[in-house]
């Protein structure tokens, strides 16, 4: 199942919960945010890895800490994003 993020407003009418995701702020934006913190990569053993947010970035998000996914999910989106290889998970 594909879920559309069209506003700030679907974060919380959406069931995300089940995701094990959290909520992260950005200048009053809000972002859905993993909470898991295993930062290196599978693939190359790599810790310069980002986290994926789901949603619509805005003006001054930060791009250096967070990869953004886009504004659909599916519920077996990847939660992290390495730098070096490219890879996701
Ligand atoms: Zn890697």
């Amino acid at each position: 199942m594909i879920t559309h993020l069209d506003s700030p407003l679907s974060f919380e009418s959406c069931s995300f919960h089940a995701l094990n995701l959290d909520l992260l702020t950005v200048s009053g934006h809000r972002y859905l945010l993993s909470m898991k913190t295993r930062l290196i990569c599978p693939a190359c053993n790599s810790t310069e890895v980002k986290k994926i947010v789901y949603g619509y970035p805005i003006e001054g998000f930060d791009y250096d800490r967070f990869e953004v996914g886009g504004c659909c999910v599916t519920g077996q989106d990847p939660k992290y994003k390495c730098i070096k290889c490219e890879s996701s998970w």
